[in-house]
């Protein structure tokens, strides 16, 4: 029972047999025994990089590589403390980039399994959503447009089903496919009665029993081809990753010419000259750099995880935190999408439905009274085409019902129950012959029905519009035909979207039993309309919330829906987008040229009766405008505009399978809210980015220069070269890395979107890397002097010096916490656990380098007496103080603080 037969030349009764499978599906049981014999339908993992490898990716870089070089000719000149300390700072660099990564990967995988496929099976005769990897052979798969094949099958429907093999067969036309068996010799993309595992349904609705799963399939064996290696990088940290390049170079260029200076000019010892020169480069290499922007990018990933934000290309979350229009879905990301009927318009008469959610009972009345549903025959007819026209199922578990399947169909399947309808003796008694599936474009759906008794109808349901214009007649009171009127029909219908409904039409055609196919030309002109159907679907409170942060924030939100003008605008003003007054609809977007809706785009944030196509379009038109623009979708023919706009975004729970594999962010919940917690969390990513490196390059500019001073001047080094080796490891490894936890700044969604092009190291960052370089360079050679003037010993003069760095660094972090706003408060003070941890670590570190007798002679220290130390944290408060006083004036003059 497996790969071993020509699944394509088998008839699809042949199939069913081999397989000792049923169009019904397995039982539950049957599924779970062959789940222990066949295993689950997953691929095997790709092989994993051994430890050994992974630790040693992170000594590839060139900064380390500047570093090893530096212990290997310290190490020739026997300077064996100043090699240890160099190894360390590249092995302790090493063990956190690998445990950070480590946590990081974990982190990834965990959201990729929040991504896993699920498919739609039949087990004991009933439609069931089931974890793909819990497909067994024999299951019966369904499938519709947008969906990832998830098995190897022998299509047994096929409506439509067009599907696109590319990662197969290199075919990026879709191919069309049947039921019937092909020749034994068809090669893969001709053997068009399978569908293969991992290709994508563009078009139709089908069905097939799956005939090989996990590693047996067509896919699995060619499985090399899944090994992706996804790496934790992103524009802007490449962009580091380049400068930091540069800057290593720059460093080299600098210590050979400080070394040839020194050298030449004022004849220092080779040895000590050189130990010098690499002590400035250390502390000039932002070694701890590339690592540490990683870990801030996987913390920003976790956290929007956190907020059901699962990010699925990384570059993403920069763009997230420059979104300046988030153009939205109505039903599901704006709205609850949990339909319930609440209003039918037929016979004249208004019906009100009694919300009772998914349960197919409840009462319906007119005029507040209720009626008696057997006395209204046209409403069973409208029962019977509610529960035929669909795809789902109710189910009840005492008084909670649930609905397998899409949320509006579920609705109508619970008012079929309401007029006296069954859905499964329906179903059961009017065969479907054959389908035409909704499709966004066309906004209906239509079934074909025989009976046993030599009957046959069509059952149809849509955009009210869209059906009427199919029709010829409507049903009259008494059962008979009435002439159609249009213009009351249309009336009634936007006087329901008006309260903010969807509405729906649906229609119905008997047709000659001999009638098998359903094309879309037998329905133009001959329909009979039944009635309308009037949908509640009540918005989102934390969307109401969501839209108004995005006002504050200076991002513009539009809502781009499929639904009628009329209700679209309703949602929208309770919702509370601005402009909900204005609706643009798809068939006016038609008439605009390029130029008029360039225009009216920005002018307009509600868009109604729109396809997928429209969004590509809208997308286009506002990226004319230089605005970042972030798109959600569900459908597969969303793709285009998905993959078109900065940040594509699609539904985790309703949206299809291609539309999550277009899209760089998925929403675990559909809801509107989590795509602006992840713009949150985009900016303060970019922020805390921005935060590391503004603390990390004047730290190294200011360590550097206080080396390169001492050398062209030719005095005595303030700070030795083992020092410098030490403050950079120390402070390296925990004071950079706290910043990458740093939590969202109060104002962070009181400011308008970053714009895209903003370079990374503007005019301000430049300023700050100076005036901090200046400052650090004041502090040390003033304590410096000051302990020569005591007549302290060096050894103490020097110990001075390297606390005095450490410290001002430490009030350099603090300031740099806050970007935006001001630093003296008392939620800045406070800071944060991964700050207090990070501080802690360091003056203990330093706190032993200074007082304990090993650590003492290892680097040349001496104990430094009370008040010596008090005088040193008071150069890291004055440093403190002259910066924030500077950001304040910079905030009052240019209204902006950060960098
Ligand atoms: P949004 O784009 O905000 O999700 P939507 O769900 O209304 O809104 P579509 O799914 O494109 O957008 O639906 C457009 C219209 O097509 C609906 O307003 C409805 O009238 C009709 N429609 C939707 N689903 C079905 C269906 N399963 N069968 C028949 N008609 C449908």
């Amino acid at each position: 029972m497996s790969s071993q037969h020509n699944w394509h030349e088998l008839s699809q009764e042949k199939a069913l047999s081999v397989l000792e499978a049923a169009p019904t599906g397995l039982s539950a049981n049957e599924a779970l025994a062959r789940l222990d014999m066949h295993g689950p339908n997953r691929l095997p993992p790709p092989p994993k990089r051994s430890l050994l490898r992974r630790f040693l990716i992170h000594f590839h870089n060139i900064l380390i590589y500047v570093l090893l070089g530096a212990a290997l000719i310290t190490g020739l000149l026997a300077h064996w403390v100043d090699m240890s300390v160099i190894l360390a700072v590249v092995i302790v660099n090493a063990i956190i980039g690998l445990l950070q990564e480590g946590k990081a990967e974990k982190a990834m995988d965990a959201i990729r399994q929040m991504l896993a496929p699920r498919a739609a099976v039949l087990r004991d005769g009933q439609r069931h959503t089931v974890a793909g990897e819990q497909l067994v052979p024999g299951d019966i798969v369904l499938l519709e447009a947008g969906d990832k094949v998830p098995a190897d099958l022998r299509l047994l429907k096929a409506h439509g089903l067009h599907i696109q093999e590319a990662i197969l067969t290199g075919e990026s036309v879709a191919v069309e496919k049947q039921t019937r068996p092909v020749a034994s010799a068809a090669a893969l993309g001709d053997r068009t009665c399978l569908a293969f595992s991992g290709t994508t349904v563009t078009s139709g609705q089908g069905s097939g029993v799956v005939v090989a799963t996990g590693a047996v399939t067509e896919i699995g064996r060619i499985s090399g081809l899944l090994a992706e290696v996804k790496t934790l990088t992103t524009p802007l940290v490449e962009q580091m990753a380049v400068f930091a390049r540069w800057l290593t170079l720059f460093i080299l260029a600098i210590a050979v010419l400080i070394f040839a200076y020194g050298y030449l000019v004022q004849h220092h010892d080779v040895t000590e000259l050189f130990m010098a020169v690499v002590g400035l480069s250390v502390a000039a290499i932002p070694e701890g750099l590339p690592a540490v922007l990683t870990i801030t990018q996987a913390v920003g990933v976790q956290a929007m995880a956190r907020r059901n934000a699962i990010v699925r290309r990384l570059p993403a979350i920069e763009t997230l935190g420059a979104v300046s229009v988030i153009c939205t879905d109505k039903t599901g990301t704006l709205t609850r999408n949990e339909m319930s009927v609440v209003s039918v318009v037929m016979d004249g008469q208004c019906y009100t439905i009694e919300d009772t959610g998914y349960e197919p009972r409840g009462e319906i009345k007119v005029s507040g009274r209720a009626i008696s549903v057997p006395e209204h025959p046209s409403l069973t007819e409208l029962g019977r085409v509610a529960a035929l026209c669909n795809d789902t199922e109710l189910k009840g578990h005492q008084d909670t019902w649930t609905v397998e399947g899409d949320p509006m169909e579920g609705a109508l399947l619970a008012l079929s129950g309401k007029a006296g309808i069954s859905g499964d003796d329906e179903r059961r008694l009017w065969t479907r012959t054959d389908v035409i599936p909704f499709d966004a474009r066309h906004k209906f759906m239509a079934t074909l029905h025989h009976d046993h008794e030599n009957h046959a109808f069509i059952a149809i349901k849509g955009a009210p519009e869209q059906i009427i214009t199919m029709c010829r007649a409507q049903r009259s009171a008494v059962g008979g035909m009435a002439p159609l009127n249009e213009g009351d029909w249309r009336q009634q219908a936007d006087k329901i979207a008006a309260e903010g409904q969807r509405v729906l039409a649906l229609a119905v055609v008997p047709v000659p039993p001999e009638h098998t196919v359903l094309e879309q030309c037998d329905l133009a002109g001959s329909l009979i309309l039944l009635g309308l159907v009037g949908f509640i679907d009540p918005p989102r409170p934390e969307a109401m919330a969501a839209v108004a942060q995005c006002q504050a924030a200076g991002i513009r939100v539009k809502m781009i829906t499929g639904d009628h003008a009329a209700t679209a605008m309703a949602i929208a003003g309770q919702i509370g987008l601005q402009n909900c007054a204005s609706v643009l609809t798809g068939a006016e977007l038609d008439q605009l040229d390029d130029a008029a809706l360039g225009e009216a785009v920005m002018n307009t944030d509600v868009f109604a009766r729109t396809s997928p196509e429209h969004k590509l379009r809208l997308v286009m038109a506002m990226q004319a405008h230089g605005v970042t623009v972030a798109m959600t979708g569900d459908g597969v023919n969303d793709t285009p505009a998905l993959k078109r706009a900065e940040v594509g975004i699609a539904m985790g729970m309703k949206g299809s399978e291609a539309a999550k594999e277009a899209a760089e962010l998925v929403l675990a919940d559909d809801n509107f809210a989590s795509i602006v917690a992840a713009v949150r969390e985009g900016r303060t990513v970019y922020d805390n980015i921005k935060k590391v490196i503004s603390w990390t390059l004047p730290t190294n500019a200011g360590e550097a220069s206080t080396i390169m001073v001492a050398l062209m001047l030719g005095m005595a080094l303030p700070i030795t070269p083992i020092q410098i080796l030490w403050v950079n490891m120390i402070t390296a490894v925990s004071l950079g890395i706290a910043l990458a936890f740093e939590p969202t700044e109060e104002n962070t969604m009181h400011r308008p979107p970053r714009p895209r092009d903003q370079p990374l190291l503007t005019g301000t960052l430049v300023w700050h890397i100076v005036l901090v370089a200046a400052l650090f360079l004041g502090g040390v050679f003033g304590i410096y002097a000051y302990a020569l003037e005591q007549a302290y010993s060096q050894e103490l003069a020097r110990t001075m010096v390297m606390n005095t760095l450490v410290v001002m660094e430490i009030f350099h972090l603090f300031f740099i916490r806050n970007m935006y706003g001001t630093s003296v408060t008392w939620q800045a003070i406070r800071g944060t656990k991964a700050i207090w941890w990070a501080v802690l670590v360091v003056t203990a570190g330093q706190f032993a380098v200074t007082y304990l007798p090993p650590l003492q002679s290892v680097f040349a220290t001496q104990a430094i007496p009370l008040p010596d130390g008090m005088l040193i944290l008071g150069t890291g408060m004055a440093l403190f103080a002259v910066i924030e006083i500077e950001k304040q004036i910079r905030i009052r003059l240019f209204q902006s603080g950060r960098f």
